[in-house]
C-alpha cells in the first residue's frame, strides 16, 4: 500500500464502486496514470452492506432488472439466464463485483483496495487531504470522494453487547439470524417467545418476510412484535383499481414546499382510504407533484429538501409486493403483531434473557429477540468519529442528515460526496432529499465522475511531472 494516491475514495458500496466505474470509463484515454484507492472499513469492496456479502440470497432487490438500464445489469442478467423476474440483492452484487473487477483489471490506471476505517480527515498544508486511519495509517490524497453510505443507525445504548440483541439486520445473513432465532426461543410456543421488531420500515418487513418464509421457526415462533410511532408497514404491488385520480394537487396555490406536500398527502390518504395501493398513488401523483416541484423557488425546493424528507419517505414508501404479502399473511394469522408507540432508545430492557419495550400507558411488549430496524441517526447523535470529524469541519445542513455542498456536490475543494449523506441539498435544476435508489446514484455517480474526471485531466500535468504534493 502506498501513502499518497491522486484519488481515493473513501466506501466501497455502490456510490463509491459505480464512481469508480465511471471515472476508469472517462480516464480511459485522456490524462497519464493514476493511482487510485478505494477504502472500506468492512472489505465490502463492490457491494457494500446491501448487496455485499452480508446480503442474503433471501433479501429482494426492489428493482426489476429492466429499471436498471443505465447500468450494464439487464445485459448481464441475460447473458447470466433471464430477465423479467425480480432477483435477489446479492445477485446484483455479484453482477457489480464482477463489473468493477473487470473495469480495475482492464484499466491502465493503479487501483488499491483497502480495508481500513478513515476516522479523521483534514486539509493537508499543500494541496489535497490527509485521512487518518482507525489503525494509525496516514494517507494522502489529493481527491476524496466521500461515500460512507448513511449516517449510522440510531443505537439503543442500554442493549449494545446483550445476547440476542440485533443492532443491525444487515450485519447478518439470514440463515445465520433464522439460526440464533431458533437457538433463543423456547421449543414450544408461547406468550412471551416473541421477536421484537423496532420500527415497521422496509428493513422491518424484509424481515417479516424471511420469518414468514421459514418452516424451522413455525413451530416456536408464537409471534413477530413490530412497534413504531405510526405502527404502519409500507404496503407494496398495485391494486387492481382503475387509475387513481390526484385531487389535492390538481388545486391551484400549491408554490410553497409546506402546501405541496400537504397536497401529496392529502392524496395519499385519499387514495388509501379508497383501497389504492402507495404505489397506486405515486404513480400517479409523482408526475403532478414533480410539475409543482420544477417552479418551486430555490428557497422553497431547499425547505423541502431540508424539512420535508421524512414526511415525503413516509408517505410514498412502498415494499415488494412479497413482502407486503408476507406482512398481510403474518397479520391475518395472529403471527405478527403492530404497535403504534413511540420508542424512547433508552428504554428498551433486557433481564433473564428476555427483553422488555415499554409502549406508552404503563403497557409493555416482550420477547426473547429484539432487532433494531430504527434506522439511521441524525448525523448530530452520531458516534462515528469520520463523520463527527466533518460536522465539526464542515458542518451538518438543515436536513440533519446530509453535509452542506455546492452545486458540484464539493464540501471543499477537491472533496467531494456521494450517497445517502447528500440529503438536503437542492439547486434550480437538482433537489436531493435522499438518495438512496441504485437509478438516481449511478445517474449522480456518472455526473460527478465527468465533473471529477474534467478537473483531474486538467491538473494531470502537473501530477505526471510529480509538480503537485499532496501535503503533509
Ligand atoms: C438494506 C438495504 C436495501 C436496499 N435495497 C435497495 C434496492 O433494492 N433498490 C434500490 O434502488 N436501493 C436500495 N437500497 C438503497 C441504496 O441502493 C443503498 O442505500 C446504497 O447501497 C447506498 O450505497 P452507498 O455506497 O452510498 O452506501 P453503502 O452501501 O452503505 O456503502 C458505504 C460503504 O462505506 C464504508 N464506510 C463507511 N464509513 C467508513 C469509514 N469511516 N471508513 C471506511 N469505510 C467506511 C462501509 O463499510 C460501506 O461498505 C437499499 C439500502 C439498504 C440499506
Amino acid at each position: 500500500m502506498r501513502s499518497a494516491y491522486d484519488l481515493v475514495i473513501l466506501g466501497g458500496g455502490l456510490s463509491g464502486s459505480w464512481f469508480l466505474f465511471e471515472m476508469l470509463l472517462k480516464l480511459k484515454t485522456i490524462g497519464p496514470e493514476i493511482s487510485i484507492a478505494v477504502l472500506d472499513r468492512a472489505g465490502l469492496f463492490f457491494g457494500g452492506l446491501p448487496y455485499g456479502e452480508y446480503s442474503s440470497d433471501r433479501y429482494m432487490l426492489m428493482n426489476p432488472a429492466e429499471e436498471l438500464e443505465q447500468t450494464p445489469y439487464p445485459d448481464w442478467c441475460r447473458a447470466n439466464g433471464s430477465v423479467g423476474q425480480m432477483f435477489s440483492r446479492r445477485h446484483f452484487g455479484r453482477f457489480l463485483q464482477e463489473t468493477l473487477r473487470a473495469a480495475v483489471a482492464g484499466s491502465r490506471h493503479r487501483v488499491d483496495l483497502i480495508v481500513a476505517e478513515a476516522v479523521d480527515l483534514r486539509r493537508a498544508d499543500g494541496a489535497g487531504y490527509v485521512l487518518g486511519c482507525g489503525d494509525g495509517a496516514v494517507l494522502r490524497a489529493g481527491t476524496v470522494l466521500l461515500a460512507p453510505g448513511s449516517a449510522p443507525l440510531r443505537a439503543l445504548p442500554g442493549l449494545e453487547g446483550v445476547p440476542g440483541y440485533v443492532p443491525d439486520l444487515y450485519r447478518r445473513c439470514w440463515p445465520d439470524l433464522e439460526r440464533e432465532m431458533l437457538d433463543r426461543l423456547d421449543p414450544q410456543p408461547h406468550e412471551g417467545n416473541a421477536i421484537l421488531v423496532l420500527g415497521t420500515n422496509a428493513a422491518a418487513s424484509e424481515l417479516v418476510w424471511c420469518v414468514s418464509r421459514s418452516q424451522a421457526l413455525r413451530p416456536r415462533l408464537q409471534r413477530v412484535i413490530a412497534v413504531s410511532r405510526h405502527g404502519r408497514f409500507p404496503d407494496g404491488g398495485l391494486s387492481g383499481l382503475p387509475p387513481f385520480v390526484p385531487v389535492a394537487l390538481e388545486q391551484p396555490g400549491l408554490d410553497s414546499a409546506a402546501a405541496l406536500m400537504a397536497a401529496l398527502q392529502a392524496d395519499i390518504d385519499r387514495a388509501r382510504a379508497a383501497g389504492y395501493s402507495t404505489m397506486d398513488a405515486v404513480l400517479a401523483a409523482r408526475p403532478v407533484f414533480f410539475r409543482h416541484f420544477a417552479v418551486l423557488g430555490l428557497d422553497e425546493k431547499r425547505l423541502f429538501a431540508t424539512q420535508h424528507a421524512e414526511a415525503w419517505k413516509l408517505a410514498t414508501r412502498r415494499t415488494p409486493e412479497a413482502y407486503d404479502g408476507a406482512v398481510r399473511r403474518m397479520l391475518a394469522e395472529g403471527r405478527l403483531q403492530v404497535v403504534a408507540a413511540d420508542i424512547d432508545p433508552a428504554a428498551p430492557s433486557w433481564s433473564g434473557g428476555v427483553f422488555r419495550v415499554p409502549v406508552g400507558g404503563g403497557d409493555a411488549v416482550r420477547g426473547r429477540m429484539l432487532v433494531n430496524c430504527l434506522g439511521a441517526a441524525p448525523i448530530a447523535a452520531t458516534r462515528d468519529r469520520l463523520l463527527q470529524r466533518i460536522a465539526e469541519t464542515y458542518g451538518i445542513n438543515g436536513s440533519g442528515h446530509g453535509f452542506p455542498v455546492n452545486s458540484d456536490f464539493a464540501i471543499d475543494t477537491d472533496l467531494y460526496l456521494l450517497g445517502p449523506l447528500l440529503a438536503g441539498f437542492a439547486r434550480p435544476d437538482h433537489s436531493i432529499w435522499h438518495l438512496e435508489s441504485i437509478p438516481r446514484i449511478v445517474a449522480y455517480a456518472r455526473s460527478l465522475a465527468e465533473t471529477v474526471a474534467g478537473r483531474m485531466a486538467r491538473e494531470a500535468a502537473d501530477i505526471f511531472s510529480g509538480g503537485k504534493e499532496y501535503g503533509t
